[in-house]
C-alpha cells in the first residue's frame, strides 16, 4: 500500500480523478472528531477491493487536506458531476468493524438522539477493538482448497491426516504451535502438508492467549410455575414467528423473572442463535454472573471494569460466534453477535442505561431498535417499569406480561411506614434510627436474620451551617453544599470533588460554634456501631468500594453471614437475593422526593419499593420499615402496598397534564460557560431559534427557559437549560436539528443536547 499511498500525495490528479465522466466508486465517510455530516470521496481503484462499509479510512480532509480518519458508512458507484471529489489515501482496517447492520444502527443513533454519526460509531465499536489490544501478528494456518472436504481422499500418512483433521474440527485459523498441539505431533508434519499444498499460510492478528474461565458449578433448570410458564410462552411464541416483539415483563421481585429469561435463551442457542442480556452495571455481581454460567457454556461478560485487551478479545469470541450468551451492562447492546436471537434488558426502569456524555443514547431504547432490525424479541423485565414502558405496553406498542407473585408462593414483605414528623415533636430519639426501627432491628438480629439499611447519601454530615450569621459552606465552583467526610476530616463537593479542611469556625465570620448537620451514610455507620456494639456491619457507598472487587468482597461477607447488619446507598438497593435478610429499614424516603425533577416521585418508588424487595427472599420472611416526612405521599403509599398499578395510575395523570413524558418527548439543552452573562446570552440565542424553527412547523410544542439549571453553576460554570417538550417527536427532533445545526457558540461556552433526559439537575 505504500505506493499507493505515495501517489495521492502527489498533487497530480490521479487518472481516475480527472475523467468527469467515468461511473467510480463512492464512499460517504463520517468522523468521529471532525466536523459532522457526511462527506463523499472518491476510491481509487487499487483500494477498490480493500474497502467495505464500517472501515476505518484516512482521508484529505478542509482546506489544508489534513490527513484525517473516518468511517465509510456508505458505499456506491456513480458518476461524479460537477466538483471532482478527493481521494481516499488509506483504508486502515483490513476487515469491517461493523456488521452493515450495526452500521444502519448507529446511524439511527445519530439520527434519534441528534448527534453525529462518526461520533456514535467510535462509541460502539470499542478502543480495544480499533487499536486490537491484546493482539499480535502471527503466521496462521488453514486448510487450504485442495484440502477442503477432501480429507478422506488424500490417503495421507497417519501424523498428517491427524493435523488435517485437527485443523478442520477447530473451524478456524490456528498458529503452527497451536495445529501441533491438537494434533499431538511435532511441527515435521505440518511443514511436508505446507509442502504439498494442503494447508494455506497467511499473516493475521491472533489473540494473546486468555486466562481459561473457571468452571462453574452446573445447575438444572427450575420447574417453573404456571405464571413463569405463561410468561416463557410467550416468549417462545415471538422466538417462534421469528418476529419482532417488545415484552414487557413485569414481576415483582423475587418473582423469578431471571429464570424466565434463562429458559428463553435456552431455546435461542437450539437455533444456534446467541442472546444479550442487558442489566445494570450493580447487578454485574458474580451472584447474576454465576446464575448464567451455571447454564451456559459459553458466556461473555462486558463491563466497564475489562482492560482493552479483554474486552477486544470478548468482543472477538462474540463475532466469532464462539458465545451463547454476552451479559453486560449498557454498551453490551452493541455485541456483535453475529446470529442476534434475543434481547433482555433487566430491571429496564434503570437510570444507567442511558450514557451521559455524547452520544446520549438509552441502551433500552437502542435494544429495541436493534430487536426490530434483526427480526427478534425483546424482553423488558423490572418489578418497577418506567413509566415510558408501561405507557407504551398499555397503549398497544409493547407486550404486557405479569409475574404477580413471588415464586413458591413467599409473601412479599409487609411494610410499615415511621412518621418522622411525630418523632422529631416527641423528641423521641436522636440521630438517624428511630425507636421503632431500632427495635426492629434487635427483633431481627435475635431470630439470627439479617438487616439492610438504606440512606441514599453519603459522607457524614451533609450539611455545614453557621448558626450564628447563617452561612453554609459551599464548593465555590459548584454552589453546592459540601459535605463532611470523617475518614479524612475534610468537606467534599460530590459535584467536583473540592475539598477543604473541615472547617472548625465559619469562614465567614468566626464564629467557633458552626453546625455540622444532615445524615450520611458514615454517620449513619457510626451511630449503627454504637447502638448494636458487636454486630458486625459494613457500609457500602461509593467511598467503601472504590478498590477492584470491593464490591464482590463486601456481598461475599454478608452472603455468608459475616456481616449482619449492611447499610448503604442505593448501591445495595437492587438486584440481591440474601435469603436471610428479615428486615429493611430506609432511613429516610424522601431524600430524593422533593428534587426539582419530574421524575422525583417515580424514583422515589422505584428506590423504595426495590429495597423491600430485598427482604422476605427466604422461608422466615421479612418486613420492610420506611422512615419519612410525607407518609401520604402517593409514591410511598403504593410502594408500602407493593402496587406498581395505583402508583402508574397516580403518577400518569399528572404527567399528562403538564405534559411531561410519556406524553410527550422531550429534549433538554444546556448551555454552559464560565461567564454568566455570555452563557446566559446565547442561551437566549439558542431559545429563539428553536422557539422559531418550531412556530414555522406549526408543531404543538412547549419550549421551557432559558433558565438557569437547578445546579445552577457547576466546576466554575453557569449554567442554562432549554427544555422542548412536544407530543410530535419527529418534529420536535427536526426543529431542534434545524435549530442547533452549525450553530457556533462564542469561545469558552459549551452546550449539549439531550433527548429523553433523565438527569434534569
Ligand atoms: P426476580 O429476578 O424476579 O427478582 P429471581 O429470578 O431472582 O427473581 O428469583 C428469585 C429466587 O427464586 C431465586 O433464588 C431463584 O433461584 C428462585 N426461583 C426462581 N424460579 C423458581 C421456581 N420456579 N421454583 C423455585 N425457585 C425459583
Ligand atoms: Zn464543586
Amino acid at each position: 500500500m505504500p505506493d499507493v499511498q505515495q501517489q495521492f500525495f502527489d498533487d497530480e490528479p490521479a487518472p481516475w480523478e480527472a475523467d468527469a465522466e467515468a461511473i467510480r466508486r463512492v464512499a460517504t465517510i463520517v468522523f468521529p472528531d471532525g466536523p459532522p455530516g457526511e462527506f463523499d470521496y472518491v476510491v481509487p481503484e487499487p483500494l477498490c477491493d480493500q474497502i467495505e462499509p464500517g472501515c476505518r479510512v484516512r482521508v484529505p480532509l478542509g482546506q489544508g487536506n489534513r490527513p484525517t480518519v473516518g468511517y465509510c458508512v456508505r458505499l456506491e458507484s456513480r458518476v461524479v458531476a460537477g466538483r471532482p471529489l478527493k481521494a481516499i489515501r488509506d483504508v486502515l482496517d483490513r476487515r469491517t468493524l461493523l456488521s452493515p447492520a450495526m452500521l444502519r444502527l448507529t446511524g439511527w443513533i445519530a439520527e434519534e438522539y441528534l448527534c453525529a454519526w462518526g461520533q456514535v460509531i467510535e462509541t460502539v465499536v470499542p478502543a480495544g477493538v480499533r487499536f486490537q489490544s491484546g493482539t499480535r501478528q502471527a503466521t496462521v494456518l488453514s486448510l487450504a482448497p485442495a484440502a477442503a472436504g477432501r480429507l478422506d481422499e488424500l490417503n495421507l500418512p497417519p501424523k498428517q491426516a491427524a493435523v488435517l483433521a485437527a485443523l478442520a474440527a477447530a473451524q478456524r485459523p490456528l498458529a503452527v504451535g497451536q495445529l501441533a498441539k491438537l494434533a499431538g505431533c511435532t511441527h515435521a508434519p505440518i511443514a511436508a502438508l505446507r509442502r504439498k499444498g494442503l494447508i494455506a499460510v497467511r499473516t493475521d492478528r491472533v489473540e494473546n492467549a486468555q486466562p481459561p474461565e473457571d468452571a462453574p458449578r452446573r445447575e438444572n433448570h427450575l420447574v417453573l410455575n404456571p405464571d413463569q410458564q405463561r410468561a416463557l410462552d410467550a416468549i417462545l411464541a415471538a422466538l417462534r414467528s421469528r418476529r419482532s416483539e417488545t415484552i414487557l415483563l413485569h414481576g415483582v421481585t423475587g418473582s423469578g423473572k431471571t429464570e424466565v429469561y434463562i429458559q428463553a435463551i435456552q431455546e435461542v442457542i437450539h437455533y444456534g442463535r446467541q442472546a444479550i442480556v442487558l442489566v445494570p452495571e450493580i447487578s454485574l455481581t458474580p451472584q447474576t454472573l454465576a446464575r448464567f454460567r451455571s447454564r451456559f457454556d459459553h458466556v461473555a461478560v462486558l463491563h466497564s471494569h475489562l482492560s482493552d485487551a479483554e474486552r477486544h478479545g470478548q468482543w472477538q469470541r462474540i463475532a466469532d460466534g464462539r458465545v451463547q450468551v454476552v451479559v453486560g451492562a449498557r454498551s453490551a447492546v452493541f455485541a456483535p453477535a453475529p446470529h442476534l436471537g434475543l434481547i433482555v434488558v433487566d430491571e429496564e426502569h434503570e437510570g444507567t442505561f442511558k450514557q451521559e456524555s455524547a452520544p446520549r443514547y438509552h441502551a433500552r431504547e437502542v435494544a429495541i431498535a436493534r430487536a426490530q432490525a434483526e427480526d427478534v424479541p425483546i424482553v423488558l423485565g423490572s418489578a418497577t417499569p418506567s413509566l415510558e414502558s408501561w405507557h407504551r405496553a398499555r397503549s398497544g406498542a409493547f407486550r404486557l406480561i405479569e409475574l404477580p407473585r413471588r415464586v413458591l408462593a413467599r409473601p412479599l414483605p409487609e411494610v410499615g411506614t415511621i412518621d418522622l414528623r411525630e418523632r422529631i415533636h416527641a423528641r423521641h430519639s436522636r440521630g438517624a434510627i428511630s425507636r421503632p426501627l431500632h427495635a426492629a432491628i434487635d427483633e431481627a438480629l435475635a431470630d439470627g436474620g439479617q438487616v439492610i439499611l438504606l440512606l441514599n447519601r453519603r459522607g457524614y454530615s451533609t450539611h455545614i451551617q453557621c448558626p450564628g450569621c447563617g452561612h453554609v459552606v459551599t464548593c465555590p465552583d459548584c454552589e453546592i453544599a459540601l459535605t463532611h467526610h470523617r475518614t479524612e476530616e475534610i468537606a467534599l463537593c460530590h459535584y467536583c470533588d473540592y475539598r477543604i479542611p473541615a472547617p472548625r469556625e465559619c469562614p465567614e465570620c468566626r464564629f467557633a460554634g458552626i453546625r455540622y448537620s444532615g445524615q450520611g451514610t458514615q454517620r449513619l455507620e457510626a451511630e449503627v456501631v454504637a447502638r448494636f456494639p458487636g454486630v458486625p456491619c459494613l457500609r457500602m457507598d461509593t467511598d467503601t468500594m472504590r478498590a477492584r472487587g470491593s464490591h464482590q468482597r463486601a456481598l461475599a461477607a454478608f452472603r455468608d453471614g459475616d456481616v449482619r447488619i449492611l447499610l448503604g446507598t442505593q448501591m445495595i438497593a437492587k438486584g440481591l437475593d440474601f435469603p436471610n435478610v428479615t428486615l429493611v429499614g430506609v432511613i429516610n424516603a424522601d431524600t430524593a422526593l422533593h428534587l426539582p425533577d419530574f421524575r422525583a416521585a417515580e424514583r422515589t418508588f422505584h428506590l423504595v419499593t426495590q429495597v423491600a424487595g430485598r427482604t422476605g427472599r427466604g422461608e422466615k420472611g421479612g418486613r420492610v420499615l420506611v422512615q419519612t416526612f410525607s407518609p401520604e405521599h402517593p409514591a410511598i403509599q403504593a410502594a408500602l402496598r407493593h402496587d406498581y398499578a395505583a402508583f402508574a395510575a397516580s403518577e400518569l395523570p399528572l404527567r399528562e397534564m403538564l405534559s411531561y413524558p410519556p406524553y410527550s418527548s422531550m429534549i433538554r439543552i444546556v448551555v454552559r460557560g464560565p461567564s454568566e452573562k455570555t452563557a446566559g446570552e446565547f442561551a437566549d440565542h439558542v431559545a429563539v431559534r428553536v422557539r422559531a424553527e418550531l412556530d414555522t412547523r406549526g408543531a404543538s410544542a412547549r419550549v421551557l427557559g432559558p433558565a438557569p439549571a437547578p445546579f445552577a453553576k457547576l466546576r466554575g460554570k453557569y449554567r442554562f437549560q432549554i427544555q422542548a417538550q412536544s407530543p410530535d417527536r419527529a418534529n420536535l427532533h427536526a426543529a431542534v436539528r434545524q435549530a442547533t445545526g452549525g450553530l457556533k457558540p462564542p469561545d469558552e461556552v459549551q452546550w449539549i443536547v439531550d433527548v429523553d433526559p433523565l438527569d434534569m439537575l
